[in-house]
């Protein structure tokens, strides 16, 4: 017998892990799904750089499992061998003082890269990367999309989702929906600058990640401390968002200089290190109220991402879950 639920088919723009989590679910449902990405791979923000013999994970740098449906999943990605407990020895940098964190919580990353479970969730996925979706339209109640890359899309969908951050949402919703474009242009994201430092000697530093408060840079961690990493030893610095947000605009030779002088002081002197600068435009930022999701039942138009819930890995995940569920309950109603 044929599953009800195939006759409709999804698009889902955006390849993070808000957007594979929610793609995963609808398939698992029956639903025809089509995720279009317009970087070289999935994954997004749960970043990882590599080079000859080095890698570092750039973007997020480990996540938290609290509900259960998120580590339900986590649990698959453990057994897949994708993601691992991380346990660092994690310091704090407070009134020009350095202390052991207490914090209790257990922290995960993805193996051997933080991009790991993005990439295993993509592999049973249809996926086309390099297509940057800079318009969308319906039409007879049908969505139509556009691509930088490809110029129209012959496909049509029942359903759209944007899993992308909220000012590109913003973009996208323009032409088909005002109140969604204002609703998401409302929402207030802040950069980062994030330097990856290759070190030529392993550096003498009694920890593995810091929080630091009050400085520019708010976190330094050791990426070859994190479980499955080889190769030269990569430290990951994140200037703090609001000084991000700030000289978001400065050259990267003046960001990267700023950020080395702030590490040095930390005791990280980078002077012999190879260094790499990325300035992340919407890295963090979330809505006060965690709405989870938000989708049209009239045009079938739905967003989800991290900024809809809490703004971290496991929000974003359970974001684009949630908003799964809720089009599979508005296509039983359509075709039950
Ligand atoms: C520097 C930094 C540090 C962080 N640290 C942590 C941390 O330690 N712990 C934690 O839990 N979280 C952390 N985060 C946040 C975490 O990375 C995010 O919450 C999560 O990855 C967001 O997933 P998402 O799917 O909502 O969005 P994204 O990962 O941003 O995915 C959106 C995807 O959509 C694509 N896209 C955008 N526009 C288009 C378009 N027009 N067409 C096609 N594709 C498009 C993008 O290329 C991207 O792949 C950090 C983020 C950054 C940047």
């Amino acid at each position: 017998m044929s599953n009800p639920k195939s006759k409709f088919n999804v698009a889902v723009v955006g390849a993070g892990i808000a957007g594979l989590s929610c793609a995963t679910r609808l398939q698992a449902l029956g639903f025809q799904v089509q995720v279009y990405e317009k970087s070289r791979g999935p994954s997004g923000r749960m970043s990882t750089r590599n080079g000859d013999g080095w890698s570092a994970d750039h973007g997020a740098q480990y996540f938290t499992a609290r509900d259960p449906l998120f580590i339900e999943a986590l649990n698959t990605w453990i057994k897949a061998g994708v993601a691992a407990a991380w346990h660092p020895r994690l310091n704090v940098y407070e009134a020009n003082q350095w202390h052991e964190s207490t914090s209790k919580d257990s922290r995960y990353v993805g193996v051997p890269a933080m991009n790991s479970p993005g990439k295993y969730l993509a592999d049973k996925l249809s996926i086309e990367c390099n297509q940057t979706i800079d318009k969308i339209y319906q039409q007879h109640g049908k969505w139509f999309l556009h691509s930088l890359e490809s110029g129209d899309i012959t496909q049509s969908f029942d359903y759209l989702v944007l899993a992308i951050p909220a000012p590109q949402a913003s973009a996208l919703a323009k032409s088909v929906d005002h109140s969604m474009e204002a609703f998401c242009s409302s929402v207030h994201m802040q950069g980062c600058w994030t330097l990856i430092a290759r070190l030529s000697e392993k550096a003498n530093i009694p920890f593995d990640a810091a929080f630091i408060n009050n400085e520019i840079i708010s976190w330094i961690s050791k990426n070859n401390s994190k479980p499955g990493r080889t190769g030269q030893e990569t430290w990951t610095i994140h200037a703090n968002p609001q000084w991000s947000q700030q000289w978001i605009e400065l050259d990267k030779e003046e960001a990267k200089q700023l950020i080395l002088e702030s590490a040095k002081k930390l005791g990280l002197d980078c002077a012999k290190a190879e260094i790499a600068i990325h300035r992340w435009r919407y890295a963090s930022g979330a809505i006060h109220a965690e709405m989870g999701f938000i989708f049209n039942a009239d045009s079938k138009l739905s967003l989800c991402g991290d900024w809809l819930n809490g703004g971290r890995v496991e929000g974003a995940w359970l974001s684009g879950y949630q908003l799964a569920s809720a089009i599979n309950i508005s296509a039983t109603t359509l075709n039950p």
